[in-house]
């Protein structure tokens, strides 16, 4: 353990955070003795070394998980909710200490940590009413000559590969329902925000240690070299599940090394999600949806409006309300009291976010706001303004790619089958947004969208007790809901 003093929410925090590599229920240094840097987006700076985690730390995470796998799976399902719910409960009691740590590797302003907090614990609250509610079925086979009876049982020990930006959010999400079902887990969190999924961790390991419970249930190893680390965890035979939450790039490569294994995958990927205002739209609520839509976490979110697609009769009054929105928004670091947009997670990010905004001006785009940096005195961090770009051209970067940063590109369509079809035409299908007062047309976009998830006239769905995930390249399973534990159990039918 190393004590940071970080800032929070009134003052000033000391915060233990674990810097080590959990395995067994024990932290220690890397095998290898190496270490790597995690900063602070807001000035760039080194916040604190964290062991670097090798391929045998990843191996010694995986037989520590195997080996705890007979104990939590024997657990009593109620015994395991308790487990959670604790967790849940000093997890909220802590908001601050995990807030002030999001937000010192991540960036977010802190009352947007806060909210993950929230928003992230609340899954392990879920998944501890979820354990007791597995059940399982016996019936009288349609023949009648027998019985069938189907048990339900935890996959077995699984890893799982999180991305920077929920670093509490997108681990809890996968932590949560792979523990309520029985399963053990190797956690790899993403090496530019390891320190709040170790604080995580550190608080299971307490819990299960309290309770008498196999502390290997939970096993951590950050790393600068996770392709080192993940290639032979999925060779193992021993493990039996992949779950990843990250670009869609990565995914592929992580799905390709899963076949040899043919382990069970649950893959939350990248997005490009549509943001419709129809001509009928209440455009005031519009702007103030897209403005939640597309900011939080300073656009870098997997459901972050990626394209306005404005109806033509309403484009104007849009962009123009969209930019004097933006324009109120106050740049700076999240730590800093009334910032609502912190920096990206890191330089390159900046530089890609420049180059996408640069190609959609140069095929025509006009900037409404914003349009490049903040002044790099005031913020030496990793800052992009807050931005609006209006006549973009439907074929730009800005309009096809997963933008993660805070630019919002308007595209005006004719007519709801154009706008549906603009809104459908990409690889992607994570999450969508329509903005209507037609019941009937909210209806016809439910049914003619691609995507896993749509907000009618809101600006925000995820939500624990909700299945989140995509269709087509935006991935393969559900977290969250009834349908999240379903992604860590098997099935054994028994015929009697
Ligand atoms: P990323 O794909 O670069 O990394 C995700 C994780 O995979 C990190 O832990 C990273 O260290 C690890 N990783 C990278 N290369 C790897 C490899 N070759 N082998 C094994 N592990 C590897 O994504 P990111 O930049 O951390 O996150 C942003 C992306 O995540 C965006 O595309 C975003 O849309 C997506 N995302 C999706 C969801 C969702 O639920 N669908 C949620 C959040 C983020």
């Amino acid at each position: 353990m190393t004590t940071v003093h970080l800032a929070a929410r009134s003052q000033t925090l000391p915060v233990d955070v674990p810097t080590g590599v959990l395995v067994g229920g024990d932290w220690s240094p890397a095998s290898g003795g190496g270490t790597f840097e995690v900063h602070d987006p807001a000035t760039g700076d080194v916040l604190i070394e964290v062991a670097d985690g090798t391929p045998d730390d990843g191996l010694a995470a995986l037989a520590a998980a195997d080996d705890a796998l007979p104990a939590w799976r024997a657990t009593a399902p109620r015994e395991r909710a308790e487990v959670l719910r604790t967790v849940f409960d000093r997890v909220i009691a802590r908001t601050d200490e995990f807030a002030a740590v999001i937000t010192a590797e991540g960036g977010k302003p802190l009352a947007e940590a806060a909210a993950e907090v929230a928003y992230g614990a609340e899954y392990v609250r879920w998944y501890s009413e979820q354990a007791v509610r597995v059940g399982g079925v016996v019936r009288t086979a349609p023949s009648g000559a027998n019985h069938q009876m189907v048990l339900r049982r935890g996959v077995g020990p699984a890893l799982l590969i999180t991305p920077w930006n929920f670093p509490l959010a997108m681990a809890t999400r996968k932590i949560a329902p792979a523990l309520a079902a029985g399963c053990t887990v190797v956690v790899k969190p993403a090496g530019l925000t390891p320190l709040t999924t170790s604080l995580f961790a550190e608080v299971v390991r307490e819990v299960l240690a309290e309770r008498g419970l196999p502390t290997g249930v939970v096993n951590v190893v950050p790393t600068s070299s996770s392709s080192a680390l993940v290639e032979p965890l999925l060779a193992d035979p021993r493990l039996r599940k992949l779950s990843f939450t990250g670009s869609t790039e990565v995914g592929r490569v992580l799905l390709r090394g899963a076949a040899e294994g043919v382990l069970r995958t649950s893959m939350e990927l990248g997005g490009n999600a549509p943001f419709l205002v129809f001509d009928d739209a209440d455009v005031a609520a519009a702007v103030e949806g897209a403005v939640a839509a597309k900011m939080r976490n300073a656009g870098q979110t997997c459901v972050a409006a990626n394209r306005f697609l404005v109806h033509e009769a309403v484009a104007e009054e849009f962009s123009a309300g969209l930019a004097a929105a933006f324009e109120k928004l106050v740049v700076g670091p999240g730590s800093r009291p009334g910032t609502t947009v912190g920096p990206l997670i890191e330089a390159r990010a900046v530089d890609r976010v420049e180059e996408v905004v640069a190609q959609a001006v140069d095929g025509g785009a006009r900037v409404a706001v914003g349009g490049g940096r903040p002044d790099r005195t005031a913020l030496p961090g990793h800052f992009y303004a807050p931005t609006v770009l209006t006549g973009v051209d439907p074929a730009a970067r800005a309009v096809r790619e997963e933008i993660f940063g805070p630019v919002a590109p308007v595209v005006t369509f004719a007519s709801e089958d154009e706008g549906l079809a603009l809104a459908n035409s990409t690889e992607f299908g994570l999450v969508a947004y329509a903005y209507t007062r037609d019941v009937g047309r909210v209806m016809r976009v439910a049914e003619g969208i691609e995507s896993g998830m749509l907000g009618v006239n809101r600006g925000m769905v995820s939500d624990a007790s909700a299945p989140f995930g995509g269709v087509k390249q935006s991935g393969l399973g559900r977290e969250g809901g009834e349908a999240g534990i379903e992604e860590y159990l098997e099935s054994v039918y028994v015929a009697l």
